[in-house]
This record gives structure tokens, C-alpha cells and sequence, in this order.
């Protein structure tokens, strides 16, 4: 019986169609975060409308194990309510530290009093976001027009600051809208002090300090202070 040669003319041309990902970019940039620019009698929105996805859902994992020694005065002092840990998830490891404004109206008040009430205002703000989703207010740090540096949501949890990206994210405010102030002498050197801290203990290259801008479409943390860190970036926090 005769067996039928292989047919070695009929090559297996079909390819298999790689399938393609479909990115679903967001519908658009948000022009929104710490003050639209510009807009001054706005509670401060550091983060707009935002649910994770499962995928963006983070680990949970232990707190990082260190304390600031900027000597930040303790949440306790100017919080009116604890963090709500349903609300928050726990921080990551850290790799971003990122500077904002509070975006509201300028504010150049040396006064302890002023910043500590200004920083309720909002922390009772973003614990209204979302439909009262959020678990305290979205920084880690304040620095005031003094140079004071505040603790705000404890570093054991997750910020919120920055869309989708708040993770391994330190959030650092400094009171006022740097978009219609100057930033003073004093809060710069203690930004510059509490950052370079937050990068040796943390291990956060220059490269790895943000301003909020640098994120997302936002005129946060306002020109004054984006031009100062420019600037710091490429002098002392070299
Ligand atoms: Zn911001």
C-alpha cells in the first residue's frame, strides 16, 4: 500500500493574531488636585473622584518600622478624630516623596493656632471625599508659613494625594497657595530639611522627590513652590 507523501506544500500560513491590550486611558485630564489654578475659595482637592480597581487594590503589608525626626508636632495637637483604618490601606515601601500646597487662600500666618485650625479644615474636607470614604486627611506632613512641621495621617497608612499613585507615596503639604504667595525663607529651609531626611531614611533618590504637577495635570503645588523645588532639587537635595 502506497502512503501518501507529506504534503510539504501547504505551509501553515495562518497566524495566530497576537492579541492586543486595550488601554483605557481616563476620559481625559483631570485639571484638578491641590487648587486649580487660579481658584482660591476651594476646600483643597488633592484627589478627585477615584475607586481603585482590584488590580490597583494595594498589598497589605507591615507599617514601616521608622519615625520622622523633623520633630513634627503630633497629630494629636491639632486633629479633631482619629484616622478610620477601614478607610485607609497601610503604606507600602516607600520609594516617592511628593511636595503639594494646600491650593486654598494664601495664608502667611506664623501663628500655631491659625495652622493647626487650618489643618482640621482639611482634614474634615477630604474625610467628606468620596462619599465619606476616606479614612483622615490625605498628607503625611504640613509645613507651615513658620516652618513648623506638622504630623497629619500617620506614615503607617497610605496617603491619599495623588491619583492612583499614592502608593510607597509620602505626601508633604505646605500650608498656603503657591500660586498667589511667595514661599518664605522659613518653610523652605524646613521643606528642605524634612525632605532630605525623608530621602536618607527611606532611601528616596532625588530623582524619586515630585511635586505634584509632575504627576498629573494640576497647578499644584503652585508656581512659586514648583520653582523652588526645582531649584532645591538641583542644589541641596542633590
Ligand atoms: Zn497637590
Amino acid at each position: 500500500m502506497q502512503i501518501e507523501p507529506h504534503n510539504h506544500g501547504k505551509k501553515d500560513l495562518q497566524m495566530s493574531v497576537s492579541s492586543r491590550r486595550l488601554f483605557l486611558l481616563s476620559s481625559a485630564l483631570f485639571i484638578a488636585g491641590c487648587g486649580t489654578k487660579k481658584v482660591t475659595s476651594t476646600l483643597p482637592s488633592p484627589i478627585w473622584d477615584y475607586k481603585p480597581t482590584l488590580e490597583e487594590a494595594p498589598v497589605v503589608v507591615p507599617a514601616p518600622p521608622t519615625k520622622l525626626n523633623v520633630g513634627a508636632i503630633g497629630r494629636s495637637s491639632w486633629a479633631k478624630g482619629n484616622p478610620i483604618p477601614r478607610n485607609m490601606n497601610r503604606m507600602l515601601p516607600i520609594r516617592y516623596v511628593t511636595v503639594h500646597h494646600d491650593g486654598m487662600t494664601a495664608f502667611k500666618s506664623t501663628s500655631r493656632g491659625a495652622a493647626s485650625s487650618r489643618l482640621e479644615t482639611i482634614r474634615k474636607s477630604h474625610l467628606r471625599r468620596d462619599g465619606g470614604r476616606w479614612g483622615d486627611i490625605g498628607y503625611h506632613f504640613a509645613i507651615d508659613p513658620a516652618g513648623r512641621v506638622w504630623e497629619a495621617r500617620p506614615l503607617s497608612w497610605q496617603g491619599a494625594h495623588v491619583r492612583a499613585k499614592n502608593e510607597g507615596n509620602i505626601g508633604v503639604v505646605m500650608l498656603g497657595n503657591y500660586e498667589l504667595q511667595a514661599v518664605n525663607r522659613a518653610q523652605l529651609a524646613s521643606l528642605n530639611q524634612t525632605l532630605s531626611e525623608l530621602m536618607k531614611i527611606y532611601n528616596v533618590p532625588v530623582s524619586r522627590v515630585k511635586t505634584h504637577q509632575e504627576w498629573a495635570a494640576t497647578a499644584c503645588p503652585g508656581e512659586s513652590l514648583q520653582r523652588a523645588m526645582t531649584q532645591m532639587r538641583r542644589t541641596s537635595l542633590a
